[in-house]
């Protein structure tokens, strides 16, 4: 088997959480084992290692474990974009909807300077609705988006196709259906 069914086949589908009806990918289990943690990150390096990128952001709160140990790879810095009311210095907030309700994602203010590089990186996209808002968020800061990266595309959901008809480039390694 090739490294992307490798990795395809140690993410775990948890039915009925976090409610009925839904199947959950859960990562953990890629992580937990040193091969597939390895082997991911490694398809994610050799792909932006002959890039020029300045940084890398992940979002809260699997964003950080990929962004932070990619970041460290390819000798940029990191830079989180968390869920609202977490960051302690000056922020900027971009809210957007969910199924039910809304959810605010925040960066600093001086977390990217205009004319910036960044990979923008989370374990997944579904709707695509969290990656849009970190995405704007990174461009009102005057930062170049190079890509939208995660392990797992959800296509049923459109996420990845509604953003890259924003011009966004998408990479994910997989996808479930
Ligand atoms: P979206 O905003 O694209 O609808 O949802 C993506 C966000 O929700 C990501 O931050 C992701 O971590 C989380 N998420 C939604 N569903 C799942 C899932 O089945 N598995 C994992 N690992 N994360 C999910």
């Amino acid at each position: 088997i090739d490294t992307v069914e490798y990795v395809r086949r140690a993410i775990r589908s948890v039915p009925d959480w976090p409610k009925p009806g839904v199947v959950f990918r859960d990562i953990t289990p890629v992580l937990q084992d040193p091969r597939t943690f390895r082997v991911l990150i490694d398809m994610f390096v050799y792909r932006y290692m002959r890039q020029r990128l300045d940084l890398v952001a992940g979002i809260d709160a699997r964003g950080f474990i990929l962004g932070a140990v990619l970041a460290y790879e390819l000798n940029l810095g990191f830079v989180p974009v968390r869920k609202k009311g977490k960051l302690p210095f000056k922020t900027l907030a971009e809210e957007y909807s969910l199924e039910y309700g809304n959810a605010t994602v925040e960066m600093h203010t001086d977390a990217v300077k205009p004319g910036q590089r960044v990979l923008l990186i989370d374990d997944l996209i579904a709707t695509g609705g969290t990656m849009m808002a970190a995405a704007k968020l990174l461009q009102r800061l005057g930062a170049n988006v190079v890509e939208a990266a995660a392990i797992i595309d959800l296509p049923e959901l459109n996420g990845s196709a509604i953003l890259k008809e924003t011009g966004m480039p998408v990479f994910t390694v997989c996808s479930f259906t």
